[in-house]
């Protein structure tokens, strides 16, 4: 398959928020009590079909360097889209969530965001009542869509991959689109143009 056909997506967010875990629950449909905090960088790719052509997406994890501060710009290069993960047992990962985005989005400019508050399966509901507000708040700002999750049940695994999937597809191959969960729709794009379009567009989503 060519390039051009390939999409890139990253997991950021702190160490133990669970990005490991939401990938693994996704593609192995495995969950592991107690997954490593620091693996090697892997890969994960499904091939989706988009109006009669093949496209594949190539979702990429951290080897821990989050934990350190030390993601390389080659873990950001050429992403179109990224799954930003907090703790929702721990508010301040959603806090850092907002730098994420910003060295995401100094690194390669628009980009369609999904920020997920992950563990809902251990969560308290009057803390999330508390701090929804922020939550809503930060991602209507930054036209970003949110959900909740669970790495351990798969509550809402499924769904965050798919909408993540359809978000990026409708922003690469469609024009007029400022993405992060716009639906508008233009004149199409040819699936590689993106990344013409990312040079000249920035900011979020
Ligand atoms: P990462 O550093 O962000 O990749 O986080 P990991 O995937 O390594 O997970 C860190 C810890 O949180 C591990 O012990 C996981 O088993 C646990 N964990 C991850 N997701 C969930 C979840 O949804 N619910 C619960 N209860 N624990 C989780
Ligand atoms: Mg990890």
């Amino acid at each position: 398959m060519s390039d051009e056909n390939v999409l890139k997506i990253v997991i950021l967010g702190e160490g133990r928020v669970g990005k490991t875990s939401i990938l693994s629950k996704y593609f192995k449909k495995k969950f592991n009590e107690g997954e490593k905090s620091t693996i090697n960088p892997a890969f994960y790719e499904k091939a989706v079909n988009y109006n009669g052509k093949t496209i594949q997406f190539k979702f990429w994890d951290t080897a821990g360097q989050e934990q350190f501060n030390a993601i390389s710009a080659l873990y950001y290069q050429g992403a179109v889209g990224a799954l930003l993960v907090y703790d929702v047992t721990i508010f301040e990962t959603f806090q850092k969530v907002e730098n994420w985005v910003r060295t995401l989005r100094e690194a390669v400019g628009k980009i369609s965001l999904l920020v997920v508050g992950n563990k809902f399966d251990i969560s308290d509901k009057a803390e999330l009542d508390k701090n929804s507000q922020a939550v809503n708040s930060y991602c209507s700002k930054e036209n970003c869509s949110h959900m909740y999750t669970s790495a351990k049940t798969g509550y809402n695994v499924d769904e965050a991959f798919q909408s993540l999937i359809n978000t990026v597809l409708n922003k690469v191959v469609s024009s007029g689109n400022s993405g992060g969960g716009n639906q508008r729709r233009g004149k199409r794009l040819e699936i590689g143009e993106h990344k013409k379009k990312e040079k000249e567009k920035k900011g979020c989503c």
